[in-house]
């Protein structure tokens, strides 16, 4: 399996290909912004993309959907409850205000603990919600690829529409603490002081984890 984080647009989202090296399909996650290019990539790569999934539905991880699968054919996945809060009018007119892009309806929608597999891959979802009702963690192979739940020493924003601190913290110590401590945080933003970290390493130092969940 190989994994390639590039960060794309411009608020430092990343943007990661994921993809079975033998079979060369292929998975996008959070493509949001820079579309050309990452055609480009998949190209480069030979890789067939099979899903374009997003880790929450917020606009800087999901304003590239539109285009990438009209490009590339991909169905978009996204969790349930991202899927149906952020097709609301008033939260689609408050992504515009903000200056983003609203989403087009997703095509596939998954809950807690549902699988999907690429090439010889499986990917787990693990709902996390506090940054967005329906924001998920993507377990696979030991790589969990967190979105704006979890950053390198940080975790996203609460205090946005749908938001809830109490919930994140949950989410947290329920979904993503308990994981092996080796695997690899892959995080939706380049706020850290490096690009990517491990649960054993955000438990010893990210102090929402230290401070917040006991
Ligand atoms: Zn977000
Ligand atoms: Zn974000």
């Amino acid at each position: 399996m190989k994994i390639i984080q590039t960060p794309v647009g411009h608020m430092e989202v990343f943007c990661y290909l994921v993809y079975d090296e033998e079979t060369k399909e292929g998975i996008l996650i959070d493509p949001a912004g820079d579309e050309d290019r990452l055609i480009r990539l998949l190209r480069e790569k030979d890789v067939r993309l099979k899903y374009i999934v997003n880790t929450h539905g917020h606009a800087d991880h999901t304003c590239g959907n539109e285009r990438l699968a009209r490009a590339l054919g991909a169905p978009v996945v996204m969790h349930a409850l991202d899927e149906t809060y952020f097709q609301q009018v008033e939260i689609k007119n408050w992504a515009r205000m903000m200056g983003l892009c609203p989403h087009p309806p997703a095509d596939i929608t998954v809950q807690d603990g549902d699988e999907l597999t690429f090439g010889g891959i499986t990917m787990k979802f693990l709902h996390t919600p506090g940054h967005t009702p329906g924001a998920c963690c993507i377990l696979i192979d030991g790589n969990l690829f967190t979105g704006d739940t979890l950053f390198v020493g940080a975790v996203g924003r609460t205090d946005l529409p749908g938001g809830s601190f109490s919930q994140l913290i949950e989410s947290l110590k329920k979904k993503v603490i308990t994981l092996p401590p080796d695997t690899i945080v892959w995080p939706g933003h380049d706020y850290g002081d490096r690009p990517s970290s491990t649960i054993r390493r955000e438990m010893e130092t990210n102090p929402y984890i230290t401070d917040f969940v006991d």
